[in-house]
């Protein structure tokens, strides 16, 4: 057994190499970094579930760092928070292996076409995704929530936050819920607004997940630290004071040009960094999502 904290280091395409570090939340859960986005891996005699699985590239070194905890082969259970290639990478092996790939609906339709990102600047401009072989596709599938024999539950974070598939995985044992990119644990979210993301499902869905979780649940984001129940009462003050500033400037027909020269996230910036590629993502969703057809 590696101790918690160990760095694990293996090879994976093309002989580069990345390095797994992991931590143990509870005596059956792990969160291993440095694939792509966090993994939680809860392990059992039954063989292991596994919450997101890194960048493709990485899914070898991921492999190998998961083998390495005991009573955690086979990995059976894979959920997708949602389908960006971050947290789709370990579909390939683990569907031909045979193990179950849960993810909402959305998740497996955006997976079944190739995907070209329209966005001008900021995270995933210029890039494109490939769609999915079926045997990479989630294989089981929900639209509102559903429960693991093993006592895990999991649900569709319905508002939007990220892109239209985003789902929450909760161990209740642990009292550890795994949110994918719905909710950020470190610097400003990416609005994936061409997905179905958009800045009023980020306000939406913090307080969603707030009514899954209590006061001393560990929040595990796929970026960043481990949230507390404080951190996302936090996070549902800022997101709607920005939330209301961009939308008065909509409503008076504001650029998000202006939008992000009007500095709507100015107090904010000195913890959080720089908003202007936030701010102008997360104008651009509103006028997706307050006009999708246009
Ligand atoms: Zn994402």
């Amino acid at each position: 057994m590696k101790a918690a904290g160990a760095t694990l280091a293996a090879p994976y395409a093309f002989g580069q190499t990345t390095s797994i570090s992991s931590s143990q939340i509870a005596s059956d859960l792990y969160l291993l970094s440095g694939a792509g986005c966090n993994v939680v891996l809860h392990t059992s005699n039954d063989g292991a579930v596994m919450v997101d699985g890194g960048l493709a590239q990485n899914a070898g070194a991921l492999a190998q760092a998961v083998a390495a905890f005991p009573n955690s082969r086979p990995v059976r259970i894979l959920f997708n928070t949602h389908w960006h290639p971050e947290q789709t990478g370990s579909n390939a092996p683990l569907g031909a292996a045979g193990a179950t790939i849960i993810a909402h609906e959305n998740t497996r339709l955006w997976l079944q076409q190739d995907i070209t990102f329209p966005y001008a600047t900021g995270p995933y401009s210029g890039q494109k995704a490939k769609k999915f072989p079926k045997v990479s596709q989630p294989n089981k599938t929900f639209y509102d929530k559903g429960a693991l024999d093993s006592g895990i539950r999991y649900g569709y974070i319905a508002d939007a936050a990220h892109t239209d598939g985003d789902i929450y995985v909760y161990f209740p044992q642990q009292n550890v819920l795994a949110v994918g990119d719905a909710v950020y644990g470190q610097g400003w979210p990416v609005i994936d607004w061409w997905t179905g993301g958009w800045i009023g499902g980020i306000v939406g869905g913090l307080q969603r997940i707030q009514t899954v979780v209590n006061k001393d649940t560990k929040i595990v984001p796929s970026v960043g630290r481990v949230l507390s129940f404080a951190d996302l009462a936090e996070q549902v003050e800022m997101y709607g004071t920005i939330y209301d500033r961009l939308n008065q400037m909509i409503n008076k027909g504001h650029s998000p040009t202006e939008g992000v020269e009007a500095k709507p996230a100015k107090e904010f910036e000195a913890k959080m960094g720089n908003a202007d590629v936030f701010i102008r993502r997360a104008f651009e969703s509103m006028w997706a999502y307050l006009s999708p057809d246009a």
